[in-house]
């Protein structure tokens, strides 16, 4: 799982994209998920992320997954996808992303419009939903707000690509975030839910949510390393635990 990336990054993403590679991880396509879920995969097998939207992760499929032939997941709230002003940009991340100490980079854009998810939904990449205004959710005072966050209705060209793959990611990877309530709404409306939670896929199990590990550009080869082979699981655990409890009630 990936967020914005800076445009001076991107020979560092770059770099990391190989690393992975070099230490053995296929990427999948990640519409092959449910397929997967269905069958013993065997290996190490990754699926690739991005989380909010930015334009960035546009540039990023054009000019770097492109060239290594990986697909992956743009997870948008749909709020910032609509923004036609930097300004209401800029708010949004300082107050719903909860980015402090934004810079602005040097492309022309600071969001993914509609055009460009329907591009990256033309080019083969899954684009998937991530809340309607990336509010944490266990502050949601009603039911009725938490699933238009979730479930809202969006419009209609958007709502068919994301209708393609029915993938939601929650927003922050708060375990709080996950309530019974909150998964079951997702649950309902999706058919795969990805979480900011470290932790190994079985995909021979009949859940449908996906743990996933957060990188940053920064990490270093090591950092990366350790991540992918699980070495900071362990302290996830118990988040874990509550997931699985959470998902046998539902
Ligand atoms: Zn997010």
């Amino acid at each position: 799982m990936y967020h914005d990336i800076k445009k001076k990054d991107f020979q560092k993403f770059s770099d990391q994209i190989k690393l992975i590679k070099k230490d053995g991880w296929s990427f999948v396509d990640p519409k092959k998920l449910e397929h997967l879920r269905k069958k013993k995969i065997r290996g190490k097998n990754v699926i690739l992320t991005f989380d909010d939207g930015f334009y960035s992760n546009y540039l990023i499929a054009k000019k770097i997954l492109k060239k290594h032939n990986i697909k992956a997941i743009f997870f948008i709230p749909y709020n910032f996808m609509m923004m036609k002003n930097k300004k209401n940009c800029l708010y949004f991340i300082k107050n719903r992303l909860k980015i402090k100490n934004y810079k602005l980079d040097q492309l022309k854009k600071i969001n993914m419009n509609l055009h460009d998810t329907i591009d990256l939904s033309k080019k083969n990449h899954v684009v998937g939903f991530h809340t309607k205004s990336h509010v944490e959710l266990s502050k949601c005072k009603t039911d009725k707000k938490l699933y238009d966050e979730i479930a809202g209705p969006v419009n209609n060209k958007f709502k068919k690509i994301i209708s393609f793959n029915k993938y939601f990611s929650f927003p922050f990877g708060k375990i709080n975030d996950v309530s019974e309530k909150s998964f079951n709404i997702a649950k309902t409306n999706y058919k795969f839910i990805f979480l900011g939670i470290r932790g190994e896929n079985k995909m021979n199990l009949k859940n449908s949510f996906i743990f996933r590990d957060n990188f940053t550009i920064d990490y270093d080869k090591k950092m990366i390393l350790s991540i992918l082979n699980g070495y900071f699981d362990f302290f996830y655990f118990f988040k874990r635990r509550k997931l699985f409890k959470l998902y046998s009630k539902i």
